[in-house]
């Protein structure tokens, strides 16, 4: 078996890892981890230090690590069929089986899913989608597609373009001109501290409508949104929100393409995002909850309305030209079926609500009037804590003081791994949808003691 150091220096040498500072990690300055494995909301690195990952790795591994059902079901299909295509009209048990599952999951208006392989190359699918179908609608000039800032949409020249976070944009020439963002439906950084959550959802409708006005609705093809902001912060939208967004978007005539890579499949207490916040889209995006990761798999998920301009394209100008070698892929697909038939099984959608809103309660009464402490935010079982040099005065800790790089560091000494967000002193939280109340206890705790051990001193 290969030693510890000799695998910490493979990877010193040649491992480019994402979201990394590259020289730092060639050059030995940043820990490294090397995982091992899994049970629960457990792992385990090559040095025996066993961690409760209270991010579910990129808050993908919903049914928890090391479900020996799904682990068996990627063993049969590999073993009957590892690969055949999706390309004209080929499947496999899996493959079908799991587009029938995903549908009886998805809004009633919504029976088509198109597969890919991860969250980014899914929205990419869905921005031709939605290019496509307003060129066979006969309106090619509307091309343009509105996302938030602070929204997450992936980190592909279009997706990253989606994705509303700088450090997504910065070095690399992004966002591309067909994209334009808008104001993040973020309550807590309003522009007035004196505005109602009311006053506050409708200054963002008034700065979509603006956006619009200025682009031109003619040249506007989708709004693209994650029911719940994400990676930007974990950030529930203001009571009314989508209501108020969507009356603009059928106003203008404009798609809407909910992002439920992170929501869909119980993460907020409801199977589906979209459902929590009576959100009625056109498309949605699938991925992470999928597979619960443990193989790569994305969705596209289509109103019946859009299949029927779809199904009037193709029949005009032939296949649709657009797929993946590994779309629909059977060994993940065979993941997906053994996965969401585990959700259903073990009730992890009842869970995710019932330990999710334990969880909030739990994480306000420690943390709530902590005086470095300026947001506890949440919904099921996506959690945030905002911190803040001074919440009385708004004052913000500075950036290169890496407040909550530490505290995460800190919660790691204590097993428990959270995630410090890439955009603000935010820790952010999604476990596994297994969690019980006793892990939530321990979650809390370290995230308590980390907080004290950093901030003691200041
Ligand atoms: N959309 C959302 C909401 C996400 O959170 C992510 C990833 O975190 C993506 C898309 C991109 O998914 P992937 O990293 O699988 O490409």
């Amino acid at each position: 078996m290969l030693t510890n150091d000799q695998l910490s220096q493979w990877d010193r040498e040649n491992f480019l890892h994402p979201s990394t500072a590259f020289g730092q990690h060639a050059r030995g300055e940043s820990a490294n981890r090397i995982v091992k494995t899994g049970s629960g909301v457990f792992i385990e690195d090559r040095d025996g230090n066993r961690f409760l990952d209270a991010f579910a790795g990129l808050y993908c591994v919903n049914v928890g690590y090391g479900r020996t059902e799904i682990a068996e079901a990627i063993s049969r299909q590999a073993h009957e069929l590892s690969y055949y295509h999706a390309y004209v009209g080929h499947g496999t048990e899996a493959s079908i089986t799991l587009a029938k599952m995903v549908a009886d999951r998805a809004p009633a208006h919504m029976n088509k899913v198109y597969f890919g392989l991860g969250g980014s190359d899914a929205n990419e699918t869905n921005v031709k989608l939605v290019w496509y179908i307003q060129n066979v609608l006969g309106r090619p000039e509307k091309r343009k597609i509105i996302s938030r800032w602070r929204g997450y949409h992936g980190s592909g020249l279009i997706t990253g373009s989606l994705t509303g976070l700088t450090p997504f944009h910065n070095k690399f020439g992004l966002p591309l001109s067909e994209v334009v963002h808008t104001e993040a439906p973020y309550y807590f950084r309003r522009p007035r501290k004196d505005m109602s959550e009311a006053e506050f959802t409708a200054h963002c409708a008034a700065e979509l409508e603006a956006l619009i006005e200025r682009e031109g609705a003619d040249t506007i093809g989708a709004f693209i949104g994650e029911p719940i902001l994400g990676t930007g912060g974990i950030v529930p939208p203001p009571a009314g929100y989508w209501d108020a967004i969507q009356a603009i978007l059928k106003k203008h005539d404009i798609l809407l393409i909910a992002d439920e890579v992170v929501t869909g499949f119980g993460r907020l207490g409801t199977m589906m995002g979209s459902t929590h916040y009576g959100i009625t889209p056109d498309i949605i995006t699938i991925a992470k909850g999928l597979t619960s990761a443990y193989a790569p798999l994305s969705g596209s998920i289509v109103s019946d309305d859009l299949f029927k301009v779809l199904e009037e394209g193709t029949d005009k100008f032939g296949p649709f030209g657009h797929g993946w070698t590994y779309s629909a892929h059977p060994i993940g697909a065979a993941a997906g079926v053994a996965n969401l038939k585990l959700v259903d099984d073990l009730g992890l959608v009842q869970n995710a609500r019932d330990t999710g809103a334990y969880f909030q309660q739990a994480l306000k009464t420690a943390l709530g009037s902590h005086r470095f402490v300026g947001d506890v935010r949440g919904e099921g079982l996506m959690a945030a804590i905002e911190l803040q040099r001074d919440p009385a005065t708004g004052a913000d800790f500075d950036a290169a003081d890496k407040v909550t790089a530490q505290v995460v560091g800190e919660m790691a000494k204590r097993h428990v791994i959270a995630r410090a967000m890439p955009q603000g002193e935010i820790i952010g939280f999604a476990p596994p949808l297994c969690i019980t109340p006793a892990e939530i206890d321990q979650v809390v705790d370290a995230t308590v003691d980390a907080l004290n051990a950093v901030t003691g001193a200041l």
